[in-house]
């Protein structure tokens, strides 16, 4: 597959043409970015463990027949993965209330949610992603209902799936936010999920510290980012358990997949 023209480029990932059109290149890069772009920072070797964390993820999602951009890992940063047009909404699932719920609702960090809740905010950086319901959703059409009500199922199904893998890990799926986007092969329109799933887009608490091993570590300055993806990679069995961690090392991670007990 060749890689052409950069497309696209947005806070942690670059899109490349290839030469089929229906597919492109997902470079992930070591950016991070948090608060609307107001903080920013470059930390080594982020991009290879999201690459290969978010590989996983949707590999699995797969099996389990919830369809996805993903093809198949190239290379340390790039994925090939299917062209959609990304629906400009950002849907966030909750099972535990922290980060800007409990800002805007004052709600108690931590308090765990009897029920998932799910939250839509408009993809805008400029407005700065705000929260919208889903009535703003059927009147400016960027969905329909039949969309909207698929996509709502296939999050309660997605996040059933991925706070049993974690928790088969050790870690509590507190919260996490996916895109989708649409496909359009041989004249049929779907859906399928986009971009990625990693500890950049989730938040992931160790069950019994409650440790962040997310990118709260970068947005509150707790330090030690590398360490806690890594741990999240060797939990998934992505990243041999005795591999020393460090930017350097990143680039040699290893494929054994290795069940944690
Ligand atoms: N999130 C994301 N990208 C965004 C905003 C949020 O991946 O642009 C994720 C975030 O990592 C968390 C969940 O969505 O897992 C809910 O985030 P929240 O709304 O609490 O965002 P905050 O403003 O605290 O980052």
């Amino acid at each position: 597959m060749k890689k052409g023209k950069k497309i696209y480029e947005g806070k942690a990932k670059i899109i490349y043409a290839t030469s089929d059109k229906n597919l492109v290149i997902q470079y992930f890069k070591d950016d991070a970015t948090a608060f609307n772009n107001q903080k920013k920072s470059t930390i080594e070797g982020k991009g290879v463990l999201n690459n290969r964390i978010s590989e996983h993820i949707l590999s699995n999602l797969s099996q389990i027949g919830i369809k996805n951009h993903l093809i198949k890992r190239i290379n340390m940063r790039e994925q090939l993965v299917k062209l959609v047009e990304i629906i400009p909404i950002e849907f966030v699932v909750r099972n535990i209330a922290t980060g800007s719920l409990t800002k805007r609702l004052g709600i108690e960090d931590g308090t765990v949610l009897e029920n998932p809740l799910v939250e839509y905010c408009l993809k805008n950086d400029k407005l700065g992603d705000p929260i919208i319901s889903r009535e703003h959703i059927l009147t400016f059409n960027w969905l329909n209902v039949v969309q909207l009500d698929w996509i709502d199922n296939n999050l309660k199904r997605l996040n059933d799936f991925l706070q049993g893998m974690f928790r088969g890990v050790g870690i509590k799926l507190v919260d996490f936010k996916v895109e989708f986007g649409l496909t359009n092969e041989s004249g049929k329109t779907e859906i399928i999920l986009a971009d990625e799933i990693s500890p950049d887009t989730c938040r992931l608490w160790d069950t019994i510290t409650d440790k962040k091993l997310d990118k709260d570590r970068f947005r509150k300055d707790l330090g030690d980012l590398i360490p806690a993806y890594s741990d999240v990679a060797k939990r998934l069995g992505i990243l041999h358990e005795q591999s020393n961690v460090s930017a350097v090392n990143i680039t040699k991670l290893s494929s054994v997949k290795k069940k944690r007990k």
